[in-house]
């Protein structure tokens, strides 16, 4: 509508248009951020309004949130990111907006170097990268607060805290194929997201952890009666076995003394 009534706002946006506010990932305000730019903006129609049975707009808000939070922990100022909620027709309120945040952001200058931010360039670029590597894992953890329905404007800023954030982050989890247990059956291999199981028939299985996005899929589908999948929250994952001592000694073989491989 702003356009069609030639309304004025700041040039200095980039409009990315979506289906529904509830499309925008925690991790493609993330990305936004890791490409250069100095604030994010969320517009979705108004709560009680989406056109959807899914209410997408409630997620939305909750993601922001949320993504306010991690932007604290990683040292950026949280009202970089805004979420408002307009009806199409409302074209003076988006221009209004857009005018507002824009001058905002101004103020707060180049990303990473605004008011209580002073971050290294370089150092801002690897953190936003880690925690878009653990956008899964962060979603896997807060599912069901992100589903929630916030109706009270009130409860917003203390929806996510920070020492539940600083939490969050300290007790990453990471997954660990334990090789005396691995009985190479690959059914974990099969259902990584992101290929990042080592995997080779009659050999134990390892989880590259650069790759690994902490989905904990592994650790569901491992068969209980292997059970080789370990969850370690905060702690070193034990080194992986080298390549050359991977294959599996099944117990009829052991007693004799050989391997699959042989
Ligand atoms: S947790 Fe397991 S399944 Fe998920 S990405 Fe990591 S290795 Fe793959
Ligand atoms: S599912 Fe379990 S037993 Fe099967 S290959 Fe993976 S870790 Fe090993």
């Amino acid at each position: 509508m702003a356009g069609v009534s030639r309304l004025q706002y700041t040039t200095e946006t980039r409009l990315i248009r979506v289906m529904c506010s509830g499309r925008v990932d925690l991790e493609f305000v993330l990305r936004a951020f890791s490409n250069g730019m100095d604030g994010v903006i969320i517009g979705g129609c108004r709560l009680n309004e989406c056109n959807y049975i899914t209410h997408g707009n409630y997620h939305a808000l909750t993601m922001a949130l949320l993504c306010k939070r991690i932007m604290e922990h990683i040292g950026l100022n949280p009202e970089r990111l805004r979420i408002e909620f307009m009806s199409s027709a409302e074209g003076n309120r988006f221009a209004e907006v857009m005018g507002e945040f824009g001058s905002e952001v101004t103020k707060l200058g180049p990303l990473g170097k605004g008011k209580g931010e002073g971050i290294d360039p370089k150092e801002l670029k690897s953190k936003l990268a880690e925690m878009t590597k653990l956008v899964p894992y962060i979603k896997l953890v807060k599912d069901e607060k992100l589903a929630s329905r916030l109706t009270d404007p009130e409860e917003y800023d203390k929806f996510f805290t920070k020492d539940e954030i600083d939490k969050l982050f300290s007790e990453v989890l990471s997954y660990y194929i334990d090789p005396e247990k691995c009985q190479a059956c690959m059914t974990c291999a099969k259902r990584c997201p992101v290929e990042a199981i080592i995997s080779a028939k009659n050999q134990v299985h390892v989880i590259e952890q650069e790759k690994c996005i902490k989905c904990g899929t592994c650790f569901e589908v491992c068969p209980p009666k292997f059970a080789a999948v370990t969850k370690i929250s905060g702690g070193p994952v034990p080194p992986s076995l080298p390549e050359d001592k991977r294959a599996i000694v099944r117990k009829a073989k052991k007693e004799k003394g050989e391997t699959d491989r042989d």
